[in-house]
């Protein structure tokens, strides 16, 4: 008996995440915030009452209440994910037909362009101009030439960390016939969000995470944001339990503590000024071409070195991420981002 996997899926590797022991983790844009280590008790006894023989919730509903609540919207247009990645793949294998033009940029979110090829979409990747901005205009121009079935983007894009406005991609969902997919996995960070609006728009799908801003990266959990016929489809395609009673339980514990968020964000966002303005303060080193200003949790520069300050990095026990001619690097907590820029600046001497 043979069988042969098909050439699409015979090369492919698995996602390359970083296994190395380091002692500074700057890579993957989590928080350096362990809600765990605050609301462990709740989270503890929030989990010691679920039913383990039972599946869970179908419809994750008081999940979906709290993150609806949390960002005042209508928890109809709410439906949760194991991680917006599984969202993102929902999205490109269900709702797009084989062939479809997936339009996305270059650099953007690399699962993309992933979850395009592995669900034969027609991937149209357009790469950004030297300055990394995206326009609503640059978009309206490249959806009238190659009249793509889907656009997808991040805003704050990751890696660039810039933000576009929600004017502008209020532009680019009305005058577009075609779906469009905004990823708002660092809108937290930003104020640019268009969620308040995304009830009357019929050709919108918001992403949004609990990895990043939320500190919980390691429960996997992500949510869509739809008008309701949307998010009704999106709920009639997913697998019946998508997520986890463990993963629901402790989201819905995390909604219920819009405090705790709202001042996590600042302290990330106040870490993050740090570790910008500390990079700043190095870029007279002809090595530094450019550091952007970011509205993210996370500072993108250009060096004319790249790849070996990241290799270099490796040797103080910081792992960053790199991307050609630039480094994307996550804020950590103050004594990190001191001992980063530490590091960086005895590198370039
Ligand atoms: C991290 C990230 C995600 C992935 O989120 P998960 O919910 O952890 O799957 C999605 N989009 C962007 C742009 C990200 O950076």
């Amino acid at each position: 008996m043979t069988y042969e996997l098909s050439d699409k899926i015979k090369n492919l590797k698995p996602y390359n995440a970083v296994t190395g022991d380091y002692k500074i983790r700057m890579d993957a844009n989590e928080s350096f915030i362990n809600p765990g280590e605050t609301l462990q008790e709740e989270f503890l006894s929030a989990v010691a009452s679920i039913k383990f023989n039972r599946y869970p919730n179908p419809m994750a509903t008081e999940l979906c209440e709290g993150f609806a609540r949390y960002y005042g919207i209508d928890p109809e247009m709410v439906v949760a994910g194991n991680g917006s990645d599984e969202l993102i793949s929902i999205i490109m294998g269900a709702f797009l037909r084989p062939g479809d033009k997936v339009m996305s940029y270059s650099p953007d979110f690399s699962m993309y362009q992933f979850y395009g090829n592995l669900y034969d979409k027609t991937n149209l990747v357009i790469d950004k101009k030297m300055d990394m901005i995206l326009t609503a205009a640059d978009v309206l121009d490249a959806v009238m030439e190659y009249k793509p079935a889907a656009v997808i983007l991040s805003n704050p894009c990751s890696p660039t960390s810039l933000v576009m406005s929600r004017e502008d991609i209020l532009k680019i969902v009305e005058n577009s016939n075609n779906l469009v997919i905004i990823d708002e996995a660092y809108m937290d960070f930003s104020d640019q969000s268009i969620i308040k609006v995304a009830e009357k728009y019929d050709n919108l799908i918001l992403l949004k995470t609990c990895s990043k801003a939320l500190g919980l990266a390691a429960i996997r959990l992500g949510f869509a944001v739809a008008s309701k016929p949307i998010a009704r489809a999106l709920h009639a395609v997913r697998s019946p339990y998508n997520v986890n009673a463990i993963t629901q339980e402790i989201g819905r514990v995390i909604f219920s503590h819009p405090d705790y968020i709202k001042k996590s964000i600042e302290e990330i966002k106040e870490a993050r000024d740090q570790l910008y303005f500390g990079l700043l303060q190095l870029e007279p080193n002809k090595s530094i071409r450019r550091i952007i200003k970011p509205d993210t949790n996370f500072v993108f520069i250009e060096l004319s070195n790249a790849e070996y300050v990241y290799k270099e990095l490796k040797k103080y026990s910081i792992i960053v991420r790199q991307f050609g001619d630039f480094l994307r690097i996550t804020t950590g907590t103050k004594e990190e981002n001191e001992a980063l820029i530490q590091a960086i600046s005895k590198i370039l001497v």
